[in-house]
């Protein structure tokens, strides 16, 4: 069987994956808070697990791994959005607005995962769902002295946990140093952190020992995790903005409520997101969401390609260039596979740059070499393994792309039939040329003008010389542009 290697963030080193039970791998990882559409940045932590369930399943057994990913539906930020959408006049109460906006959120959210390519998980539990466990967990807290309740308020000790801090190498003096906690008079230390807070009547409640209110964050994912994973179970995972404080507070809560069990074995984390080299953020005006990005035509399976080109634990850079040379190469494994039978299973080095600590870009580079060497039957079976080049991504303009000229060639590479659906460069070629004849002998270029400026706003280069005109498409090469010409 192959072995897998993680980094693990608890031990600070790569490890040799070993599961508790290999016919139930278990794997818990944070989901979004459901207020508004995914960013980009939020679709990180998405196709890095389920690169990682893919793996699981393979090495596994598609029947031998359970993923949980939550829906967070309780939460501030939720009614919020709920009052700003009742105090711009919308119908209901604000329990029901906040009801209507979770439902209407994870509608959004599993339409633009599965447009990456995202495999649903086995189980998304919304928090709503699971209160009852939440408060049995609390209850559980109070009563081994974790916890305690405050002005209808109930918070975690974190003095009563020794290891509080360790995911994260911090003492709890240093992040009372560090940290801008809250200070609230029931608390007995800083950094104590919620369990339970009350609600008032139009918020969002459940009835509770401690009156009618709604669960704190962390404690969510404890409980949800808890009741669908065990005690103990194999990965938890989460963007690395999680490891402090809601990491470590699952962990607190998790050990002390369950002090003989593990909790999860191995963390992993993945790093941030930026845009152009910048934190995306409202304010620098380069914040935008995986629905913007598909609704400007950026296919789904080219956000999944150049997400997997950086490794997982590295900052990764989304920009144009990236997006331009996903696209171009996506475009050409598309068309040199177009009919081809897939191999049965991936090659055995794409599998093993993912075992190790998965090394996407690594597993890319595989591929790059497949094509090179024509292997397509293992290109194909390759590229689907890491969820690219599938039936389910395919529905793009992929096909109309005509390649002619430098690095590749439909003429070396196949017979003159494959692009018969589409618009043929080399034929347009043959236009410009004839109409530049003409064009000579009547000194009118304007015919020559009008078809070489449709090429260029198509992203077509054009080179024109006596011999011939040779047509090239570029980066941004848009077939859909040349419509016109048919
Ligand atoms: P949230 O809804 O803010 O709790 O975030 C949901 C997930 O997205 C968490 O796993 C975060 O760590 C992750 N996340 C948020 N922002 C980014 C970013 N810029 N890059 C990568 N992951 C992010
Ligand atoms: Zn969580």
């Amino acid at each position: 069987m192959t072995d897998i290697k993680l980094y693990n963030t608890m031990a600070r080193e790569k490890q040799v994956f070993t599961p508790i039970d290999p016919d139930n791998v278990r794997m818990y990882v944070c989901g979004p808070t459901v207020y508004d559409r995914a960013h980009l940045g939020n679709a990180r932590p998405v196709v890095v697990f389920d690169v990682l369930y893919r793996l699981l399943r393979h090495v596994y057994g598609p029947d031998h791994v359970t993923y949980v990913r939550n829906f967070t539906d309780v939460d501030d930020k939720i009614n919020a959005t709920a009052l700003a959408s009742k105090e711009a006049g919308a119908k209901g109460s604000l329990e029901e607005l906040v009801h209507e906006r979770s439902d209407e959120t994870i509608g959004w959210y599993l339409q633009d995962m599965g447009a990456l390519g995202a495999l649903e998980p086995d189980e998304m539990p919304r928090a709503t769902e699971f209160i009852g466990p939440m408060i049995a967990m609390i209850k559980d807290l109070i009563a081994k002295g974790h916890a305690y309740a405050a002005e209808g308020h109930v918070l975690f000790a974190v003095e009563s946990y020794k290891e509080y801090g360790r995911l994260s190498g911090r003492s709890v003096d240093d992040m009372i140093a560090g940290a801008r906690v809250e200070v609230a008079p029931y608390k007995k230390n800083p950094m104590d952190f919620v369990l339970w807070k009350p609600s008032t009547d139009d918020l969002p409640g459940w009835d509770s020992p401690w009156g009618r209110g709604r669960p704190g964050w962390h404690i969510e994912c404890s409980a949800m995790s808890y009741e669908l994973l065990g005690a103990t179970f194999d990965i938890h995972g989460g963007g690395n903005d999680l490891q402090f404080p809601h990491h470590e507070n699952e962990i607190a809560q998790s050990k002390c409520a369950h002090p003989d069990a593990g909790f999860a074995n191995y963390w992993l984390h993945n790093e941030m997101l930026q845009v152009e080299g910048k934190k995306m953020s409202k304010s620098l005006g380069n914040f935008f969401t995986v629905h913007d990005l598909l609704d400007q035509g950026v296919p789904g399976e080219v956000i999944r390609f150049v997400f997997l080109g950086t490794h997982y634990r590295k900052p990764m850079d989304w920009t144009e260039k990236k997006r331009a040379e996903a696209e171009a190469t996506l475009r050409k494994w598309r068309i040199l596979t177009d009919s081809v039978e897939p191999a049965s299973s991936p090659s055995v080095e794409v599998v093993a740059a993912l075992a190790d600590d998965l090394n996407t870009a690594g597993a890319l580079a595989e591929l790059h070499k497949l094509a090179k060497r024509n292997e397509l039957p293992l290109l194909l079976a390759s590229a689907r393994f890491l969820g690219i080049l599938t039936d389910e991504l395919g529905g793009w303009n992929w096909r109309t792309q005509v390649i002619v000229g430098s690095s590749f060639s439909s003429e070396d590479q196949f017979g003159a039939g494959i692009f018969s659906h589409s618009i043929e460069l080399p034929s347009l070629a043959k236009r410009l040329h004839y109409a530049r004849t003409v064009a000579m002998e009547t000194k009118d270029f304007s015919t020559v003008d009008a078809l070489k400026s449709i090429l260029t706003e198509a992203g077509v280069q054009v080179r024109m010389s006596k011999e011939g005109v040779e047509l090239e498409p570029g980066p941004d090469f848009d077939a859909s542009k040349l419509e016109v010409l048919k």
